[in-house]
């Protein structure tokens, strides 16, 4: 079994309703175990700022399935829960699930990057991700967890109070 971590955003349709559907049926996977749940967050869109803010949070679980095997699940929970995959980047969305860190491996893969690219500047996935990781964390090739955190500025993030 491999630690990973799992950033989860939504700004459409009832983002914490999003979430939370999320995550159970991440946790309700074979193969998938959880372990832990951060709280939930909101935060301003990147790129185009004519959409709803967003909320995230950040899910610790363990699984036997290899990495790419586990982006296809993620891939077909967004896909259940009504994602319309357009051309523009950084727009709304009912459900975005990114493989953040898969044990302490580094992957590059057509389809995938690991750990994900991003990361270590986005204070939505750093503050939820330290919640919920070893004091300790490293990120590899990246440093310390508590460094990057040190790094990143809040950029309007607030937990939301469950
Ligand atoms: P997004 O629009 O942010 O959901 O990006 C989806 C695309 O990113 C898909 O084509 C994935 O194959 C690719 N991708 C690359 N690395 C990752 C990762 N670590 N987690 C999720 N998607 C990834």
């Amino acid at each position: 079994m491999n630690e990973v971590y799992i950033g989860l955003g939504s700004n459409l349709q009832q983002p914490e309703q999003q979430i939370r559907q999320a995550r159970s049926v991440i946790a309700e996977q074979d193969c998938i175990v959880e372990l832990r749940f951060s709280s939930l967050y909101s935060s301003s869109p990147m790129g185009p700022q004519d959409q709803p803010d967003y909320v995230n949070a950040v899910m610790k679980i363990a699984t036997s399935l290899s990495a790419i095997a586990l982006l296809r699940v993620l891939q077909g929970i967004e896909n259940q829960q009504g994602r319309v995959r357009k051309s523009e980047q950084w727009g709304a969305r009912t459900l975005d699930l990114d493989l953040l860190l898969f044990a302490d491996q580094q992957i590059k893969h057509p389809d995938l990057i690991v750990p994900h690219i991003g990361l270590s500047e986005r204070a939505f996935v750093l503050y939820p991700l330290q919640e919920i990781a070893p004091k300790d964390l490293q990120i590899p090739c990246q440093g310390a967890l508590e460094q990057l955190i040190a790094q990143c500025a809040l950029n309007g993030l607030e937990k939301l109070v469950s």
